[in-house]
């Protein structure tokens, strides 16, 4: 069975070098939704928490909401660095709350100080979703993303990979200690 949650992002970005208006820098809010699959966890008959798997993977995509994402190759990256720099925002400022852990792989690197996401491919939706797959991978037993921003939509699926012992009583990842990090429960290792 899945568990299945959904969220928004909303972000700047644009296709350097592609022939349309897309190559104009411009917004969307961007809709993504992952889905979990595993068995049922009989104690709290459930698969996973909704809420815990929004908690997880917005952890990290947080670092996308309200942020510029530009290709690494882009012109405008050194230009609005500049003017970060020049505003003195370049490094963080007081109301930039929405910071996420920063993170670098081979996708993409954030700079959550300057909400700012540096990717390797343009973004499109397509490309969106293997940046998140990459960052969540090993966290959450993805078996599909779809994400949909504006007219463009795109899915992928994916093969369970992770076995995740869950708690009985609150159903969340245990820790490897086998002592549930919500509600104390502990399993009996003999
Ligand atoms: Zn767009
Ligand atoms: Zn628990």
């Amino acid at each position: 069975m899945r568990s299945i949650t959904t969220f928004d992002l909303q972000y700047a970005h644009r296709f350097y070098g592609f022939r349309g208006e897309a190559q104009y820098l411009h917004g969307h809010t961007g809709t993504l939704t992952i889905e979990v699959e595993d068995s049922v966890n009989s104690g709290v008959n459930m698969v996973f928490p909704c809420n815990e798997i929004k908690k997880t993977a917005w952890e990290v995509l947080k670092n996308f909401d309200h942020a510029l994402v530009l290709r690494k190759d882009d012109p405008l990256l050194p230009a609005v660095l500049d003017v970060y720099e020049k505003q003195g925002i370049r490094n963080g400022a007081p109301n930039n709350e929405l910071r996420g852990p920063a993170f670098r792989t081979e996708l993409a690197t954030a700079y959550p100080e300057c909400r700012l996401v540096v990717t390797e491919e343009t973004l499109t939706v397509e490309g969106m979703i293997k940046i998140v797959y990459d960052l969540l991978k090993d966290k959450l037993n993805i078996v599909r993303l779809t994400f949909t921003s504006g007219d463009n939509a795109a899915s992928e699926k994916y093969e369970p990979h992770l076995h995740i012992e869950r708690c009985p009583l609150c159903g969340i990842a245990l820790q490897e200690n086998g002592v549930c990090p919500k509600c104390g429960y502990k399993k009996d290792i003999k």
